[in-house]
Order: structure tokens, then sequence, then C-alpha cells
């Protein structure tokens, strides 16, 4: 029996900015229903690997493929909105002037009773079943965080992407908020690729940690292994401020 292909694999992926390279043939992937951290220090090219999976940046070279099946290389490019790829940022990115529920509905098609549907269950999951005709900026950080969660959930993608999604919030919301979102993904079963420069983030809600470093990954493994087994003196000092 054959095994089933990763949800997403990306394939000595490299970037270049005016001929520095961020992205260093990078190869990596991500097992269905898991979440994968891309933990590495800032700068290292954790957004850029993410935008080039997400298809909003091209690569100068290496694939992509979505459960066995190409979806970018340097010629052919399936574009980001057909690639079924949800995205989180750091900056919720809401539309201010649309409704909470209209913000949810917004990657929707299909039958309006379904749809409707998928917003009320949605919000009901997040805990903000009676928000769904108020405005963005009525909400707190933390509400607008789980609003742009369910956003991203509405139409099933395949994969989320989520880059720093919890950096902007308040340190006493984040371990809450952290849970609550990953019980969300694990409900709805969808693969993460969450990118974070922080260990201790990592080790909370990875199954699955890629240590990258100067735009390449240097040891990918569960979080367990990674904490105890340090590839390098370099990866010891990165995890030693975990307390
Ligand atoms: P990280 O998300 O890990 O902090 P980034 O992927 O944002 O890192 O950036 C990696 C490197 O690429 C950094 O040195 C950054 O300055 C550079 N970089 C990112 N985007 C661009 C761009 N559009 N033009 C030029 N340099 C960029
Ligand atoms: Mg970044």
């Amino acid at each position: 029996m054959s095994e089933a292909p990763p949800r997403l694999e990306a394939r000595n992926l490299t970037k270049r900015f005016a001929g520095k390279t961020v992205v260093d043939d990078l190869s990596l992937r991500i097992a269905p229903g898991q979440v994968t951290c891309l933990l590495g220090p800032s700068g290292c090219g954790k957004s850029t690997t993410l935008r080039m999976i997400a298809g909003v940046d091209m690569q100068d070279a290496g694939t992509i493929s979505v459960d066995g099946a190409l979806i970018c290389d340097t010629v052919y490019r399936v574009p980001p909105e057909r690639r079924s790829i949800g995205l989180m940022f750091q900056d919720f990115a809401l539309f201010p002037h649309l409704s909470v529920g209209a913000n949810v509905a917004f990657g929707l098609s299909g039958a309006k009773s379904e749809r409707t549907e998928r917003v009320r269950h949605l919000l009901d999951r997040v805990g903000l079943a009676g928000y769904h005709d108020s405005y963005p900026h009525e909400l707190s950080g933390g509400e607008q965080q789980r609003v742009a969660l369910a956003r991203a959930l509405a139409p099933r993608p395949r994969i989320m992407l989520m880059d720093e999604p919890f950096s902007g919030l308040d340190n006493r919301l984040r371990d809450g908020i952290r849970d609550e979102t990953l019980a969300v993904l694990k409900e709805e079963d969808t693969s993460v690729l969450l990118v974070t420069h922080e260990p201790e983030e990592a080790m909370r809600m990875a199954d699955d940690i890629a240590l990258m470093r100067g735009g390449r990954i240097v040891q990918q493994g569960a979080p367990y292994n990674i904490y105890n087994a340090p590839v390098d003196k370099e990866a010891v000092a990165f995890f030693s401020d975990i307390n």
C-alpha cells in the first residue's frame, strides 16, 4: 500500500531579493491534520516562505504541491484564490466596512442557506454568536482575532497558513486564545503551517516543528525531540529562553 501524500510539500524553494538569498533550497512536508510550526528568529525567512506557499510571492526555484498535486513551479502557477489555502496574519486585516457576519461569509460560495449556516456555526464556535451584526471596530483585539480565524476557516481550506497570529495580542489573553484556536483548528481538521519566532508557542501548539535559520530548515521533528535533542549550540541557545 502506498502512503498518502503529504497535505503540503515544498521542495527546494529558493527566494532572492536583490541578489540576496533569503530562502535557500528549503524543503518541507506537512502531514494531513497536523499543526507544523515554522520556528526561527526574526529575519530568517519565515514570512517569505509562507508568502510563496500562499502564492502571493513567486519563488525563484522549487515546487509546491498540495495532496500530491503540483500547484506551483517557476513556470506553472495556480492563483492564490484557487489553492484551498486559508491565511491569517498578525494584523487581522478584517474588512472595516463589513459586519462580522459579512467578514466571515466573504470567501464563501454556494447556496445562501448553507453559507448562513456555516457563518452561524463558526461564530458560535469561536464564542461570538451575538456579534453577527457588529463591526470590527466595536470588537477587542482578541475578538477580532477570533473573527479572522472564523473567516479564514469558512471555505474549509485544506491548509491554514498563520503568520505570528498571536503576537499582537495582550500577554494575558494569549495563552487562552492559542488553546481555543488550536481546538477549533483540530475540530475543523485543517492542516496548519504556523509561523512563530517564539519557541514557547511552538512547543505549546505544534505536532511537528521545523526549525529555521538563515533561510534553511536546520531540524524538523516532534517538539519533544527538538527540545531534548537540539541539532547544535545555536538551537540550544534559541530554546534556552523558555522557562
Ligand atoms: P521572518 O518572517 O522570518 O522575520 P522575512 O521572510 O520577513 O523573515 O524576511 C527574510 C529576509 O528577507 C529579511 O532579511 C528581510 O529583510 C528580507 N525581505 C523580506 N521581504 C523583502 C522584500 N520584499 N524585499 C527585500 N527584502 C525582503
Ligand atoms: Mg515574519
